[in-house]
């Protein structure tokens, strides 16, 4: 990416990124034993609609996830009550942006901005986030939006064990319905919950990963809010969004 456009560079320079990469092409490692059994295949099957879904579906969500289409599944979502965040929310935050992305960004959880309004990444994070997909050419509506967890959890602990449990089915049939050529995990947590390792953000970073049976690659980067703090690693940061840009463009999968 050597010719930049004025906008790309105004973009870059909301970010914060003034001082150049090396030149040359970013090497793309696969992952070894980082791969991690979290995603199951797409159902062949028609999927569920909300009015074919059963009586017991919304109580007990005794229903099989995989088969729900996109408004069932939200309807799922917003009714879940399945762990205690659903007591303290204000609302669930499904996720947002193109259903038909091939890139699919994933963070932690709501914070109190995305709790209030319903979609993620609206807080300073998220304006970081924008300037970050702008950099690369992309609108925050080309791209899909969705965390880890749909639910705040009260002053942004990190999530639980149980409560990622819970949620990540819901993010599971997000990644199959939308089939996106390339997930951005944003974060240790959502990286490590994603790909399932205690492996460090640091050596996450810079590869390829694979969430089980499902072809798109995992890229890892650091969380925007994290970056607002540590406004020097923004440099990295665009090191793994260029890979991301790469990977896709290459069709690497
Ligand atoms: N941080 C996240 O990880 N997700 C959001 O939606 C907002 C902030």
């Amino acid at each position: 990416m050597t010719n930049l456009t004025n906008r790309q560079q105004e973009y870059l320079n909301a970010m914060g990124i003034d001082v150049w990469l090396p030149k040359g092409a970013i090497v793309v490692e696969h992952a070894g034993e980082e791969v991690a059994p979290a995603v199951v295949e797409a159902a062949a099957a028609e999927p569920v609609t909300t009015a074919e879904l059963p009586q017991s579906a919304l109580a007990s969500l005794d229903t099989d996830v995989s088969t729900l289409d996109w408004d069932a599944l939200q309807t799922c979502v917003t009714e879940c009550r399945l762990c205690e965040l659903h007591k303290t929310r204000t609302q669930t935050v499904f996720g947002v942006g193109n259903r038909n992305a091939d890139w699919l960004i994933i963070g932690e959880a709501p914070g109190a901005d995305e709790d209030r309004q319903g979609e993620p990444f609206v807080g300073r994070a998220g304006q970081l986030l924008n300037s970050m997909l702008q950099a690369l050419d992309l609108a925050r509506e080309d791209v899909y939006i969705a965390n880890i967890l749909k639910c705040r959890p009260p002053q942004n602990r990190d999530p639980k064990a149980e409560e990622v449990a819970h949620c990540m089915p819901w993010l599971q049939r997000q990644i199959q319905l939308i089939q996106p050529k390339v997930i951005l995990a944003l974060g240790r947590i959502a990286a490590q919950n994603l790909l399932q390792t205690n492996t460090s953000l640091g050596r996450l970073r810079g590869r390829l990963h694979y969430i089980d049976m499902t072809p798109t690659p995992v890229i890892v980067t650091y969380h925007p809010a994290y970056l607002l703090r540590s406004p020097l690693e923004k440099r990295k940061s665009w090191e793994d969004l260029l890979l991301a840009k790469k990977t896709l463009e290459s069709g690497v999968s």
